[in-house]
């Protein structure tokens, strides 16, 4: 028996009871479904339970689901970290990139969209705990990069998109959220048209959500455990 479609529904109504207990409409938090090492079997079954937005941070692992799964119209999100010489296969194959912090992946990003595709929706990784091994540009040099990418006809900035450091006691990643939404009011009321506060996984979406997120990306939750990878 499959348990991802019920699964999947536990997590819908988790993310509509935190969003109602954050005084929210439950609509204002997208589920983004992350099928990384998931075969294609498990995406399917993640489709039939009505879900349509997919997330996937290893190239090599996601372009051949991307590719047998090319009949359905999935919205499928690069959220890994970007790879200059494979930034083509993104720039052709994704809706969204998430996890972007440096101009010249922006650049080459933006030239290589391919002009009969809608501009890709981008959420800059802000990182906010200071750990040098993780993605993500400093606060300090984000209003920077966000003028920058603003600029890029091939690119639509959306927002911002955050990883605490997972051994964060809950204070701690809460506080986190709050301080990525405080960056994103921050730019809005600097005059940009951002909307979107990618922010909570399995384990912290109810944090992530009281403190304002609008895209959710969950992965265990939804698919079960991975294997180590
Ligand atoms: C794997 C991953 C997730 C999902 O994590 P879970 O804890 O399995 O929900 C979310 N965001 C990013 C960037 C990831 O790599």
């Amino acid at each position: 028996m499959n348990e991802i479609p019920s699964r999947l529904a536990d997590v819908r109504r988790r993310i509509a009871a935190a969003a109602v207990a954050a005084g929210r409409a439950a609509e204002d938090v997208q589920l983004l479904a992350v099928s990384k090492t998931k075969p294609v079997e498990d995406i399917l079954a993640a489709w039939s339970g009505g879900q349509r937005r997919f997330g996937e941070n290893y190239l090599q692992d996601a372009l051949p689901k991307i590719h047998a799964l090319s009949a359905y119209p999935i919205e499928w999100h690069y959220i890994g970290r970007l790879q200059g010489n494979k930034t083509a296969e993104v720039a052709g194959n994704f809706a969204w990139v998430h996890s972007l912090d440096q101009l010249r992946h922006a650049l080459r990003l933006d030239r290589q969209r391919p002009p009969e595709l809608p501009p890709l929706m981008v959420c800059i990784q802000v990182n906010l705990s200071g750990e040098t091994s993780k993605g993500g540009v400093s606060a300090d040099a984000l209003p920077e990069l966000v003028a920058a990418v603003s600029e890029l006809p091939g690119l639509r900035l959306r927002g911002l998109m955050t990883m605490p450091d997972p051994t964060y006691p809950g204070d701690r990643t809460r506080a986190t959220f709050r301080r990525l939404h405080q960056l994103l009011s921050e730019l809005r009321q600097s005059g940009r048209p951002l909307d979107t506060l990618s922010m909570g996984m399995s384990a912290d979406l109810e944090l992530a959500i009281a403190e304002g997120a609008t895209i959710v990306r969950i992965g265990t939750d939804v698919f079960g455990p991975r294997g180590t990878h």
